[in-house]
């Protein structure tokens, strides 16, 4: 299926909110498109659910309010959503086997807004089991087309990761098997696989988007947010996803939802970009730095002046945040203890065996690690060494920001400190993970917008993304910065071979 001679895969969202709305094609033709690249682009393990009548019935609906001249903003428009979302219309499993065969009665806040803008949903896409991880090696969950778990493969070098959490999100972007996808950052988990996909991706300040219907890891760092080929596209879906939600998040903040395309393209005229020279150390991979380099060069032509700042607490940022997201995961995971949904072993002798056995089912690896370790940190005797110490530092990384924008408008530098590595390179060392995310991390730690931008290919031709963080409510001020670079480069248009 094409539009006047590009296909329909290749349409921006907006070009295809614009065919749609003036009929060029239907909601249902462009769907089918879609659902038949998910089915023959399977080995990259991307999905994990489709329902292809449910999202044709989403389609035909589409195409009634287009034919009667009610339509959304974004309507007959198709996504698909991390699955660490819950839908009505398909299964949710949040990567981990605990929830193998769990219906949601219910749709996420997020999911059923943009839903009400329109978009349709092609289906759920894989992610590391409960959102913990870095390259989405630790999905317990079989992809649409296999019988066991598989890795996620990066459409640039299928031998590598995409990145995690949200790998499934960023590849169904980049491989064209949806326009943009739904992810879901705690500590950099649309930036850095955005960024090893080569795709755009925000993560907007703490609280913008409600967290209803998303399954918690670290409630007070976890944060929806677009992913999709260009700073244009991702604004038109944050605009449509954000907003309060009193009844349903709690820490859903009081601003009303905005139009965060209407700062797009404004000049970059002495816009002052901080570059905290912390992120430009030693453990830097050589090829991100120099595609780094010369993208704030770019910005400089476009008027901006880099100006040099310190997050000085930026190495702390790991330690912190490694205690305080398995502490809150520890709790928030109590929930699966068999009882009330999710998987129960079948064999048990009383109440607490149950819960024994159900755990150490229905839980891998990663995710025992992280209960473990939070379990440790908040007890009796250790919850003042640990957590405590923690929750300051935290503090103290988010005043360090408030102190650096005194100085600038928006903070760039690297989103991860080397491209996407091979499958298993870091084998069974969670460390080398936990390490690579040391870019992300500050800003999901002060609860800041930050954002992964394409700027350019390093080792083995993977591409390499641009960090840019901003202070509170700035989402549409990184949106503008991110757009007017990509209008006078062209990496998020490139497209890995064969796709
Ligand atoms: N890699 C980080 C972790 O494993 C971040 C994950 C995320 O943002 N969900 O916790």
């Amino acid at each position: 299926m094409t539009l006047s001679h590009t296909p329909l895969h290749d349409l921006s969202v907006a070009a295809l909110a614009a065919a749609l709305r003036q009929r060029h094609v239907s909601a249902t033709e462009t769907a089918q498109h879609f659902l038949q690249r998910a089915h023959s682009q399977q080995n990259l393990g991307a999905y994990v659910a489709l329902n292809e009548e449910a999202t044709l019935a989403q389609a035909r609906a589409a195409d009634a309010r287009l034919a009667a001249g009610s339509a959304g903003a974004l309507e007959g428009v198709p996504l698909a959503h991390k699955d660490i979302f819950v839908t009505r219309d398909f299964p949710t499993t949040a990567g981990s086997k605990m929830l193998v065969g769990y219906q949601s009665p219910f749709d996420a806040t997020v999911v059923s807004r943009l839903a009400g803008a329109g978009m349709v949903t092609l289906g759920k896409l894989n992610c590391d089991e409960f959102a913990m991880g870095s390259a989405n090696e630790n999905s317990a969950v079989a992809p649409v087309g296999f019988d066991a778990p598989a890795p996620v493969r990066n459409p640039w070098d299928t031998s590598r990761v995409p990145g995690g959490s949200s790998g499934g999100s960023a590849v169904a972007v980049a491989a064209r098997l949806a326009p943009a996808a739904t992810g879901t950052d705690t500590g950099g988990s649309i930036r850095q696989p955005a960024s090893f996909c080569g795709i755009t991706g925000i993560k907007p300040t703490y609280g913008r988007a409600s967290r209803y219907g998303m399954i918690a890891y670290a409630s007070s760092l976890d944060q929806a947010g677009p992913m999709a080929r260009s700073a244009e596209d991702c604004a038109l879906l944050l605009s449509a996803m954000c907003g309060p939600d009193p009844d349903r998040d709690s820490t859903s903040l009081d601003v009303p939802a905005e139009d965060f395309s209407r700062n797009l393209n404004d000049s970059l005229d002495g816009l002052r970009i901080g570059i905290p020279k912390e992120f430009f150390g030693e453990g830097l991979a050589a090829d991100v730095r120099a595609n780094v380099d010369a993208a704030l060069q770019q910005y400089e032509k476009l008027g901006a002046k880099l100006v040099p700042i310190s997050l000085p607490r930026t190495e702390l940022s790991i330690p912190v945040y490694y205690i305080i997201a398995p502490a809150e995961a520890s709790s928030n995971l109590s929930r699966f203890d068999g009882v009330k949904f999710g998987h129960r072993a079948k064999d048990f002798t009383d109440l607490e065996d149950m819960y024994k056995k159900t755990r150490a089912e229905g839980f891998g690896a990663e995710v025992k690690r992280r209960i473990m370790t939070g379990a440790y940190v908040l007890s009796h005797g250790y919850y003042d060494a640990y957590y405590l110490q923690a929750q300051k530092i935290r503090r103290m990384i988010a005043d360090d920001f408030q102190q650096a924008f005194q100085q600038c408008d928006v903070i760039a530098g690297p989103v991860a400190p080397t491209v996407a590595w091979k499958l298993g390179a870091h084998g069974n060392d969670p460390l080398a993970d936990y390490l690579a995310d040391i870019f992300t991390l500050p800003a999901s730690l002060a609860g800041l917008p930050g954002m992964s931008v394409p700027v350019g290919f390093g080792e083995g031709h993977m591409p390499v993304g641009l960090q840019l963080i901003g202070n509170y409510f700035q989402e549409a001020r990184l949106l503008n910065a991110a757009h007017r670079f990509q209008q006078v480069t062209d990496f998020h248009l490139h497209k890995p071979e064969g796709f």
